[in-house]
């Protein structure tokens, strides 16, 4: 029976109750993944109660509905936040308490959905919570990987990858919806038939692949607004296998079909990198186009074919260059299947589309061979081809003669399909993620572009929730400013301003010392059960957590920890603040330097535990399998925080929010959001260190860096990097990191 109150009582009767109904077992027998299933399930049954309701209303809403397109998801654990959002929090903590469950036990039962390897996915599922608890009607469209990113384990000295089997025990959060179902179309010959005086375009010998979606419900903080996340499942649009194929012996035939299933078998591990994985761009124009599809057909049941008002009652909002193939899909529904002519699908589809660009790394802007689009995406790459040609007649008018500036912003050229080009020029806005990144877009990286349309191009400086990145990950904290201000600004953080004033304020300092000590303490359960030891509670925390990349350079910051390490050893009066520096990072397999980087890492933590009095000051920590759940632990219990990259490089960062809003301070270049942060929490709460973009940028193109200089001119430089290939650091293999210096 569903429950229609969740007061305490009904929260306990709920709980025990599952267990008995599923597992034919008392409380008292359950294993702890069996309580998890019957916790989850409570909530959800609530949760199912509000989207019941937000369902009903979608039915007759005729507003402005965004959907949010991203290939990566990275959502973390939901009971937490879920029970945070529906303002159940203390009724649940009270009913567990008087069963004897010990929650913390409990909410790490739940699998974490990895379904994004870093900043980009993490961005798509702090926005699904703020739409929400804004009460904007969205929905998030993925992929549902069977297998989210790896799991990262530290044998020897090295990371191993693991897989990560996440729907094992099931997805408490997630209800099949198989009656959305649609059919996505690969491969095949383009027909062009005459009919009706108009020339239509027919594909066939295609195969078929059918996406299936498993929507998951997202809960606004106190508000009635219940958004879904909807993740697409590919199937064979036969069960399993071709038996007709299978029993007349064609095998080959009939394995075919489990290319299907392939698909959403597992997410790419690459972080701001590109491969032209054929693999890949079925996946992207799989859930794409299925997004797509399902988007018109719910615009025709409210609107009918009035498609000139589509722009007006739908937005698609593409999170970096992989949806990028929802541009010629649009246009190919709107003219095979709606019949709409040339002109007017374009109108209508560069005025709901939106780009927003994640990265200008070169080696992480995507191109397609137009072979392989031509070949698994016919009728799409003609659609380009037009695209392409009317876009260059148009750049031709702008820039004559100017060959080699239309080459370079062309969507098809050198035969390449360039989708950074095809986003910026076809949709109506192309944003930053930063005010830095957003300049260095207009200056440098779609300059042409800029001078052509300018009126495309803004910044929209990244953002988090701050209910799981404070109000959920450090209860004490929240509960610490609550007492200092009130409560309004779970609904406003712009209030959390109102602080100020607390930072000369010695008892809430003293409170938030407390705090930070108790969180350290957490970190320290998590460690101890994860990786079998602890960090040292009175040690300063200075924290690193991020994707490994070089741009991130975590090789600074090792360097600076070797440094220190040979300053201890070599002057017996040498004393410094005692610090940990914790790590957290996984390197994209295929990703040699930034494995390397690990080893590096790892192999000095080893060097410095060997010695008892480097140890009295110095540690290293690297957190195996950084991912959200580890994140929420290592956050509150940091006090500086480590954010490195390349000026230019890192387009945003968040991970450099979530510190800040848990109160470390942080070490860092003008870079990304660092340039924002600084500017509201002031030079002394963030120490800013390095060259600043321009100058990185002048020197990288004028070749003018000369890190030989550097290692002649610095002896205690010279002497680390000498120490990784001379057995030092790395006795086992003394010349691996050689090929870091
Ligand atoms: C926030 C977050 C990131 C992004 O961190 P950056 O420092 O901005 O690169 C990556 N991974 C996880 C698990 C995160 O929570």
């Amino acid at each position: 029976m569903p429950l229609t109150s969740f007061d305490k009582e009904s929260i306990k009767q709920s709980i025990v109750g599952k267990i008995q109904r599923y597992n034919g077992r008392t409380l008292a027998d359950a294993t702890d993944q069996q309580i998890y299933q019957a916790v989850a399930s409570t909530i959800r049954d609530q949760i199912m109660q509000k989207w019941v309701a937000a369902r009903e209303r979608d039915k007759t809403y005729m507003g402005k509905r965004l959907y949010y397109l991203s290939v990566e998801f990275l959502m973390g654990r939901s009971l937490h936040c879920n029970a945070l959002n529906l303002c159940s929090m203390e009724n649940v903590r009270e009913a567990l308490l008087e069963l004897g469950i010990n929650w913390r036990h409990i909410i790490r039962e739940e699998p974490e959905p990895g379904l994004g390897n870093g900043g980009l996915g993490r961005l798509a599922a702090c926005f699904l919570d703020s739409l929400s608890s804004l009460e904007m009607p969205a929905m998030g469209c993925t992929i549902r990987y069977e297998y989210g990113l790896f799991r990262q384990r530290l044998v020897d000295g090295q990371q191993v990858e693991i897989s990560d089997n996440w729907l094992e025990n099931g997805n408490t959060w997630e209800v099949a919806a198989p009656e959305d179902t649609v059919e996505v179309r690969f491969d095949g010959h383009v027909d062009m038939v005459q009919e009706n005086g108009r020339t239509n375009f027919r594909l066939r010998d295609y195969h078929s692949v059918m996406a299936v979606p498993y929507d998951m419900p997202i809960a606004g903080y106190d508000c009635d607004t219940v958004n879904t996340l909807r993740m697409w499942r590919a199937r064979s649009p036969r069960d399993n296998m071709d038996f007709g194929a299978f029993s007349a012996g064609n095998y080959e035939k009939a394995l075919e079909q489990d290319m299907a299933a392939v698909i959403s078998k597992v997410l790419y591990p690459e972080d701001n990198h590109y491969e032209g994985k054929r693999l890949r761009l079925t996946q992207h124009y799989f859930f794409t186009s299925a997004t797509l599809q399902y988007a018109v057909k719910d615009f025709k049941r409210r609107f009918g074919t009035r498609f000139n008002l589509l722009p007006e009652k739908m937005v698609v909002q593409i999170n970096d260059t992989h949806p990028g193939l929802a541009i010629p899909e649009l246009m190919r529904i709107l003219m095979d299947e709606e019949g709409l002519g040339w002109d007017e699908a374009q109108a209508i589809v560069s005025r709901t589309i939106a780009y927003t660009n994640h990265t200008v790394l070169s080696e992480a802007l995507e191109k397609w061979p137009e072979q392989m689009v031509k070949q698994l995406l016919p009728r799409i790459y003609m659609i380009l081809e037009e695209m392409n040609r009317r876009l260059c007649a148009r750049l031709w008018n702008a820039f004559p003669g100017d060959w080699d500036k239309i080459a370079k912003m062309a969507i098809l050229a050198y035969d390449q399909v360039h989708m950074a080009n095809l986003c910026v020029a076809m949709t109506f806005s192309t944003n930053g993620v930063s005010r830095l990144h957003g300049e260095i877009l207009k200056n440098d990286t779609f300059r042409d572009y800029y001078s052509l349309m300018p009126e495309k191009f803004s910044y929209i400086t990244n953002g988090i929730t701050h209910r799981r990145w404070l109000m959920a990950c450090n209860t004490h904290l929240r509960d610490l400013i609550t007492e200092a201000i009130g409560d309004k600004w779970y609904k406003e953080p712009e209030r959390l301003e109102e602080l100020t004033p607390f930072a000369e304020d010695k008892a809430f300092c003293e409170k938030f010392a407390e705090i930070k000590r108790f969180n350290k303490q957490q970190f320290n359960r998590m460690l101890a059960m994860r990786q079998d030891m602890t960090a040292e509670e009175d040690f300063l925390f200075d924290s690193q957590c991020k994707r490994l990349h070089e741009y991130k350079r975590q090789l600074l910051n090792a360097l600076h920890i070797h440094v220190l390490y040979n300053r201890i050893m070599d002057d017996p009066n040498y004393t410094m603040v005692p610090r940990v520096f914790i790590f957290g990072a996984k390197a994209s397999p295929g990703y040699y330097k930034a494995k390397l980087i690990i080893r590096y890492i790892l192999a000095l933590s080893k060097l410095i535990d060997r010695s008892p009095r480097a140890r009295r000051m110095l540690r290293i920590i690297f957190v195996e399998n950084y991912d959200v759940s580890a994140a929420e632990a290592i956050i509150p219990a940091t006090d500086l925080s480590e954010q490195l990259s390349t000026a230019g490089k890192e387009a945003s960062g968040t991970g450099n929010m979530k510190f800040m809003m848990n109160g470390a301070l942080t070490i860092g270049t003008m870079d990304g959001a660092n340039v924002e942060i600084h500017e509201q929490v002031g030079a002394d709460n963030i120490y800013i260190f390095g060259m600043r973009a321009d100058t990185a940028a002048a020197l990288e193109h004028e070749g003018g860096y000369n890190p030989m200089q550097i290692f002649e001119n610095n002896a205690e430089i010279r002497r680390a990097l000498t120490q990784m290939i001379d057995g030092t650091v790395l006795p086992d293999s003394p010349t691996a990191a050689g090929a870091l210096s």
